[in-house]
């Protein structure tokens, strides 16, 4: 296997006597997007900082391309942070160019606009952006020293879901680019779309980790077919146990196509029927008991 290019070996931060971060371990591939998921006050943001270089580890180790990380570290990682300050009354092009003047290798300036699609407001001040434009320009900062390693932390939190939904697009393309992203985000959604392996941290440590996929499907094998209340009568004379959610009626079923044939012979209305498989959201309940958003 390919040496990892980013290694976290039982990583610990004490502040005080708390122990924020409890031994986390894990390793990033060349080009993988790695996610690191938990609750408020789990450990991601120090976990993260940690590996940034901004705080220092209590204990533990941190490899870069298999070696402890060195002075030239920073020039090989971008970071975007959630609330990084834009000057106000610089433009985009030229907060750009300036912090581009802070690396010895610099991304081509035409080249990131147009990754990152800044075209329209080059020259915009900063406080006239969206909230949309403005996570776009703290990414094209990120990448302005052509990282080899990108952080994001909680890219899109507090974007709508179209301005979301345009900026997984970008990373995605940013990722099929070849860069290996290390991503924290409260959005089990983002984290599902984005990320080749994620890891769920609570109270310090890693709780589960392994691809979205894999993970859901070790713990869950059934589907969960939705029906309206109105569709009591229709389940009891089919002899279905279901639950009452705020969604409606959910039944658990590992054999979806002979639930529905039941349904069908007791002439069950299906209009109003919904299917979906178990999430993140699910998973990270099942594993901690509480909501990710609780
Ligand atoms: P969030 O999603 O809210 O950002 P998080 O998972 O990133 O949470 P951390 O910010 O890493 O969690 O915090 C982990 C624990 O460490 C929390 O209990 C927090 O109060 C504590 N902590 C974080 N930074 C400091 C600090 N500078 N001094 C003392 N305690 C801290």
């Amino acid at each position: 296997m390919s040496v990892p290019l980013l290694e976290a070996r039982a990583l610990i931060k004490d502040y005080g006597a708390q122990r924020a971060v409890n031994g986390v371990s894990f390793t990033v591939a060349p080009g993988r997007c790695f996610g690191l998921l938990g609750p408020n006050g789990a450990g991601k943001t120090t976990t993260v900082e940690m590996l940034e270089g901004i705080t220092a580890p209590s204990g533990g180790e941190i490899l870069f391309r298999g070696a402890p990380v060195g002075r030239d570290y920073p020039e090989e990682i971008g970071l975007m942070f959630q609330s990084t300050a834009l000057q106000d009354f610089l433009t985009v092009r030229e907060a750009l160019d300036t912090f581009g003047h802070l690396y010895r290798r610099r991304a081509a300036f035409d080249a990131l606009v147009r990754r990152c699609a800044l075209e329209e407001f080059l020259d915009q001040y900063a406080n006239t952006l969206s909230g949309g434009q403005r996570q776009r320009v703290l990414l094209a900062i990120a990448l302005a020293n052509r990282p080899a390693l990108l952080f994001l932390d909680e890219p899109t939190t507090g974007l709508d879901p179209q301005a979301r939904r345009r900026f997984w697009e970008l990373i995605r393309e940013i990722k099929a680019g070849g860069s290996t992203i290390v991503l924290t985000t409260h959005y089990l959604e983002e984290a599902h779309l984005l990320c080749d392996e994620i890891a769920i941290m609570d109270h310090g440590r890693i709780i589960a980790q392994g691809r979205p996929a894999a993970l859901l499907a070790d713990h869950f094998d059934e589907s969960i077919l939705i029906l309206p209340p109105e569709q009591a009568p229709a389940l009891a004379r089919a002899g279905l146990a279901a639950q009452e959610t705020l969604h409606g009626l959910e039944i658990a079923t590992r054999a979806v196509n002979q639930t529905l044939r039941r349904l069908l012979e007791v002439d069950a209305d299906l209009s109003g029927l919904r299917i979906r498989t178990a999430t993140l959201e699910d998973l990270f309940l099942e594993l901690t008991g509480r909501e990710l958003r609780g």
